[in-house]
Order: structure tokens, then sequence, then C-alpha cells
């Protein structure tokens, strides 16, 4: 139950990515839930037709899982709601920037179908209902397959986090805002992991993202490829090779909670080769080391507005921003005015959920921690 395996592939070639994903897959027999005549979703880290070497799952490593997987006589279509409107349009121009085009090629099927389903999900913590992709629907078997990269709310963006794509791209700032505290985005995105139930995980950590992530980090070599069929327990993994505190990282904090992973790499089964990396920059994440959110020691005592001191927030490197308004109107809380050409941010209204830092095309605004969190982390 708690088995995650792990491969080392040290570059995107497409022997390397053969080799490593058929010993990663087959021979483990994870692909064997596969039948004939099954249509398998493949719901990958499509999140913006920004720098997609790092930003999304590669098309290369994709391409061999699909091989995989049409081998069994099963057909596959590839599909994510990135950030930003859920249209043709908008979905094509991603489809082209990733690299999913030369994948039809293979006679695979990307997602082309736009239209929402609600989910009513009585037994959730928090999202008793709420609107996913229809495309899901069309398929017998979904598969997740993310990317590794540092995440400005959220810390890290990994397996389960990857979830939060089937959430219709429009409707995403109003999922912010509804659940702006990071512990309830966390749980909700539980929530979306635990009804979409994907019968397996892939995380393509060859090249990962550090830095100013989820899109706009550096490319960061890590040399892996991982996969469980459990999101929640690969997510632990990752988070121990990036050097992050498992502490740090809501989702994992979530997914303990539910009784979903251990708490420790401790309680895991790896099997295969992986290896930490050291040096790997981490975003300054949104909960202080110190404080934690509801529950959290200093959240007890002394409320919401140590809260908003202690938090990370958004900061615009002003040289860096060309005006394009991209963050003014992607803002869930109306936090941002225009003033000469450059956002300016209401600390009041910021609910610190990131999108603006997300999905800045020029990587102008970036996460960073109050000092006064910093001088309590010391
Ligand atoms: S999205 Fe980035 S570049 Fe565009 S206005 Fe905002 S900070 Fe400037
Ligand atoms: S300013 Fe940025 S972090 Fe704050 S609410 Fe708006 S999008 Fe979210």
């Amino acid at each position: 139950m708690n088995k995650v395996y792990s491969v080392k592939c040290s570059d995107y070639s497409a022997e390397k990515v053969n080799t490593a994903l058929a010993s990663l897959l087959e021979e483990n027999g994870l692909l064997d839930f596969i039948k004939e005549g099954m249509t398998i979703g493949i719901k990958a880290n499509l999140v913006s037709f920004m720098k997609p070497e790092a930003a999304a799952t590669h098309p290369q490593v994709l391409k061999a899982l699909c091989r995989l997987i049409t081998t069994r006589g099963a057909k596959v279509i590839i599909g994510d709601s990135p950030g930003g409107l859920y249209t043709p349009a908008f979905v094509n121009r991603v489809y082209a920037a990733t690299g999913m085009r030369e994948l039809e090629e293979d006679g695979v099927s990307l997602n082309g179908n736009y239209s929402q389903n609600t989910a009513d999900f009585p037994e959730a913590a928090v999202a008793k209902t709420f609107q996913y992709t229809a495309w899901l629907d069309e398929c017998d078997a979904v598969i997740n397959f993310c990317k590794l990269k540092s995440h400005g709310m959220m810390g890290m963006s990994a397996a389960v986090k990857n979830t939060f794509g089937i959430i219709p791209g429009t409707m995403k700032p109003e999922y912010h805002f509804r659940y702006s505290n990071p512990e309830d985005f966390a749980r909700m995105i539980v929530d979306l992991n635990l009804y979409l139930k994907p019968a397996l995980t892939i995380c393509d950590a060859v090249v990962g993202m550090e830095g100013n992530g989820p899109t706009a980090g550096t490319p960061k070599d890590i040399g892996l490829l991982l996969a469980s069929p459990s999101p929640y327990c690969l997510d632990l993994l990752c988070a121990h090779i990036i050097g992050l505190d498992t502490k740090d990282i809501p989702t994992i904090g979530a997914s303990i909670e539910r009784g979903l992973c251990p708490d420790s790499i401790q309680g895991l089964e790896i099997c295969g080769e992986y290896h930490t990396v050291e040096d790997f920059k981490n975003i300054e994440v949104h909960n202080s080391l110190l404080f934690k959110g509801k529950g959290g020691v200093l959240h007890t005592v002394m409320g919401n507005t140590l809260h908003s001191l202690l938090s990370s927030r958004p900061v615009l490197k002003a040289a860096d921003c060309v005006g394009c308004k991209e963050c003014y109107r992607i803002c869930p809380a109306k936090a941002i005015v225009m003033k000469n050409g450059k956002p300016q941010i209401n600390r009041k209204k910021c609910i610190r959920c990131f999108c603006c830092q997300e999905f800045c095309p020029k990587g102008a605004l970036k996460a960073h921690r109050t000092p006064i969190a910093r001088l309590l982390n010391k």
C-alpha cells in the first residue's frame, strides 16, 4: 500500500526514457490494470504555455507511456486544464507549446471536450460538491502524470497538487478564494484526489523546477522517474528528494491527517534506486516553520493578524514587469490595481494564493517570506 517505485533517468533522450519507464512500470506490474479495449486518460501537468521544459510533463516521457499503454490494446486521451481559459483556442496553444502535438502522430488523442460536470462528494472533507472537466468521464481509468516543481502557495507541486487541474481553468480563482487558507486548500485538493482515484501516479523528475516555481523557476536536473499507486506516498518521497520538510507541505499534512500516507518516509517501502538533491532551491514556502495555520500554536494564540505578518507574500520585481496586466486579471481577491503600468497589491485584500506569481509570464512576481517570519524561523 505504501510502495513507491523509483528509477534513475539522466535525460530525455528517447532511448533512456523508454528503458527507464519500461523498467519502472512493466517490471513492477504497475500497468497490469490496463486491459484491451480500455480508454486510459492521462492527466498530465500542462500548466501553461511558458517554459515547457521544466514546467510541464515532458512529451518524451508521455510518448513512452502512451506506447506502453497502446501496446496493451488500450486507447489514450491526454488532457489537463491549465490556468486561464478552458477553451479550445487557449488549450490548443498550450498543447502546441508543451510538445503535445507530436504525440498525435502515435495515435494518441489530446482532449477536445471542454464541457464540465458536477461532482457530489458527501464524504469529502471540504469539497462536497465541485465542478470538474468532463473528459475524465470518458476514461475507464486515469493515470496522474505530474512534474516535480517548487510552488509558491503549496511549497511543492507534484502528485497531489497536479489534480487541481481537473477544475476547469476559469473556475480555479474561485476555488482559491473559497479555500483561501492553505490547509483548507490542501484538504480540497486531497478531496479531488479521493474523487478522481487515479489508478497510478507517475512523476517526471528527470528535470524538475526549482526557485520561483511552478512556472517561472529554473530547470533543475534531478534524474529520476517515480511511480506509485498512491499519490500521497509519492509526494512524501518527492518532498524528501528535494529537501523539503514534510511539515511545510500542506497537501502532505492533509494526506497524513486523513490517514492516506505515513507521517515520514520511514513508513514508505521504496523500491528501486533514488537519490536526494541537496542543493535544490526551494521556494520560500507559505507557512513559517513556527506557524502552522489553524490549530498551530501561534495561530491559536495570536490569530489572523500574526498569520498575515508571517505568511509569505508575492513581491514585484518592477524591472522585470512589462505591464501586461495578467496578474490583475487573474487575482481572485481583486487585490491588484495597476498604477503607472505596474501592479500594486493591496496587502489587506491579498489571500496569498500566488496565482499572480504563477501566471506572470515574465516571472516578475516572487514569493517572499516576511522579515518577521525569517527572524522567527532562525
Ligand atoms: S503579470 Fe507580471 S509582467 Fe504582467 S503586469 Fe503582472 S507583474 Fe507585470
Ligand atoms: S495579489 Fe496575488 S497572491 Fe494576492 S490574492 Fe491576488 S493573485 Fe493571490
